[in-house]
């Protein structure tokens, strides 16, 4: 029996960047809203713990 399975678009926030040290790709430790349509988004790597603070705009 076919099982069909609903995978919405993924939305822009699960975009994660690539680890500047190691490159591997980053995990979302935190997200904060800053004002309307923005947020900081602090990202680590569980590879080499490296974790880094982004403002993103997605308005
Ligand atoms: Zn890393």
């Amino acid at each position: 029996m076919p099982q069909s399975q609903v995978s919405p678009a993924p939305p822009p926030f699960d975009l994660r960047p690539a680890c500047p040290q190691c490159g591997r790709a980053m995990l979302i430790a935190r997200i904060d809203p800053v004002s309307l349509g923005v947020d900081e988004r602090t990202f680590e790597c569980h590879q080499c713990n490296f974790s880094e603070t982004a403002l993103v705009n997605f308005r």
